[in-house]
């Protein structure tokens, strides 16, 4: 029997309200009903409770209100005496601007069907209808067929799943088309910053060529004639400031700082977040780890290979613009660098976790940052991407590469949306090097660093330490409302010999008054015994800070100009990223 269609019907007509007005429609299998909201978002490894955002829930069979129980935050049930067709009504407040929430105002709306779409006990697999209802003047953007035509701004979902994985956009906005191996792409800019009608456009008016090379490189890393979206929708908020995707099967929704775009190198990092969530259609949305296949949206999910979702991901999100044509070698290397920099800088790769516990730490850590994480945590995204590098160097020696694994992974699993378990992923690599199926698992477990600097060597690169001007205190400061005070202090640093905490205000220093943070490390001497006066719960204390030999600031990556022919051969080959 196929099951009857849910709707659910979205007015966004109160953007001035920020409040989303919902109905969901179905005729229920069960009168032991059953309405769940996701607690969750796939893709972003935090429980959100976007219940905390709905209001005025009410159930209606037959004209009707019938009584809803509470089970849990986010579970509701009701006992019906029919099977009659019933409405659900609700409203959500829409005020947060990320990815993965919901945003309703004047100038548009982004919706994260996760925080709006109640799961109906007996339809998960049943196909779910989306009406929305539009200020005047307004586009919406969904990556969805249409039920019966564009006019009439309803869309069909094969599942539950398929609403949820779909991000919603809607404005005056305009859109652009472009078209990636036969299949249609449209890019739409919502700009939160002004601008007619789209500024990153006008600034890169070549941006959409370059947008569409980055998915053709994606196709060719994986060895793909076509993408495996039957058609994509990119979907940009362009912010002050700003860096953010989440990736969905056949969308994402990116945001990105002006601020950042005006750096140097600032467009190709952009570039390199639309290859990342692009790479994504492949690796984690449709190559998906075990734990995540179904998702369980009521409650987090322990997932300990998501360092090769997000680590892979990042590694080769730096080398598409590259493969695209549009970046350089030179500036592959910076990115590279600078990436090993803040990992080699992070001192909890060391002290806190392994990458396995990285991955099956997210939910908890990664996403909760507070000033002692650097010191107890090491993201999935960056050493995942480090542990990529030296995975792909070694396979390389060996005549393989990651991206062969990838593939590999890929058609055998991926393309048949089977999961793949931790064992499965060791199983990939031994089959290209056997010592791998040893080597990974003591990687993964452990708390040193991979084989970073022989790896680097073995394509003639080396690593150059850039030391601080200032002497060693492990001491950040920033500006605070009452002057400076103490952001972050390092692990068996002189700031924590000193006694130093978070929070505490930092007053004067051999009796000078402190009052920026460049006051603070102009008057350091090495090895002195300096008086630091500071201010802690009201009452102020002196204590003594000795400050060691100046610290590595940054770390680049250099080309190693006596390297060896082989060096030099298997960088060129490394180089080209995709296998030969
Ligand atoms: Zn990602």
């Amino acid at each position: 029997m196929p099951l009857d269609p849910v709707e659910l019907t979205l007015d966004l007509t109160a953007s001035r309200q920020h409040l989303i007005r919902c109905r969901l429609r179905f005729t229920p299998t069960h009168q032991a009903m059953e309405l769940r909201l996701p607690v969750w978002t796939p893709g972003s490894y935090l429980q959100r409770d976007y219940v905390r955002q709905l209001q005025n829930l009410e159930l209606l069979q037959a004209g009707e209100a019938v009584p809803l129980v509470r089970r849990e935050p986010s579970v509701w049930t009701a006992q019906l005496e029919h099977l009659l067709p019933v409405e659900v009504h609700y409203a959500a407040m829409a005020t947060e601007l990320t990815v993965r929430t919901c945003h309703l105002d004047d100038d548009h709306a982004s919706l994260a069907l996760a925080a709006l779409a109640l799961q109906v006990n007996g339809a998960r697999w049943a196909p779910h209808h989306l009406q929305l209802l539009l200020p005047d003047g307004w586009q919406p953007f969904v990556p969805l067929p249409f039920l019966n035509g564009p006019s009439e701004h309803r869309w069909i979902a094969d599942s539950f799943d398929q609403l949820v994985d779909t991000p919603v956009e809607a404005g005056p906005h305009r859109w652009h088309g472009f078209v990636v191996h036969g299949v249609p792409h449209r890019w739409v800019c919502w700009s939160a910053v002004g601008g007619n009608p789209d500024p990153l456009l006008e600034r890169h008016p070549q941006l959409l060529d370059d947008v569409a090379a980055v998915c053709s490189a994606c196709c060719r890393l994986m060895g793909e004639a076509a993408p495996a979206a039957p058609s994509y929708l990119f979907v940009l908020h362009l912010l002050e400031r700003g860096f953010g995707g989440l990736e969905h099967d056949n969308a994402t929704v990116l945001q990105y700082g002006v601020e950042e775009l005006a750096k140097p190198g600032g467009y190709r990092r952009f570039l390199q977040l639309v290859g990342h969530e692009y790479l994504h259609q492949w690796n984690v949305r449709r190559l998906r780890p075990a734990e995540l296949t179904p998702i369980d949206y009521d409650r987090p999910t322990v997932v300990p290979s998501l360092w090769f979702a997000e680590g892979v991901t990042s590694y080769y999100d730096q080398f598409l613009p590259r493969l695209a044509g549009i970046g350089t070698d030179a500036g592959l290397l910076d990115d590279l660098g600078a990436e090993i920099s803040r990992y080699l800088l992070t001192p909890g790769r060391l002290l806190g976790q392994t990458l396995r516990q990285s991955s099956q730490e997210a939910w908890v850590k990664l996403y909760r940052q507070d000033a002692y994480s650097g010191d107890n945590q090491i993201s999935y995204y960056l050493k995942g991407a480090v542990m990529a590098l030296v995975l792909d160097l070694r396979l390389r020696r060996a005549g393989s590469s990651l991206a062969v694994v990838l593939r590999e992974l890929w058609q055998t699993r991926g393309r048949w949306r089977r999961g793949y378990s931790e064992v499965d992923l060791i199983d990939a690599f031994g089959a290209q090097l056997p010592a791998l199926r040893d080597q990974l698992p003591a990687w993964l477990d452990g708390l040193e660093d991979p084989p970073l600097h022989e790896a680097l060597g073995s394509v003639g690169l080396v690593l150059m330490p850039h030391p601080d001007s200032a002497p060693a205190t492990g001491l950040l400061s920033a500006a605070s409302a009452s002057g400076l005070s103490a952001q972050k202090v390092a692990r068996h640093s002189p700031a924590e010999a000193a006694g130093l905490c978070v929070g505490d205000e930092l007053i004067a220093l051999d009796g000078w008054r402190l009052r920026k943070p460049g006051d603070l490390s102009q008057r350091l001497q090495e090895g002195h015994k300096h008086t630091l006066t500071i201010g802690r719960h009201g009452k102020l204390r002196a204590l003594t800070l000795q400050p060691t030999t100046p610290a590595v600031k940054s770390w680049s990556l250099q080309v190693d100009p006596g390297c060896s022919a082989a060096a030099l051969a298997l960088r060129e080959q490394w180089l080209q990223v995709v296998p030969c």
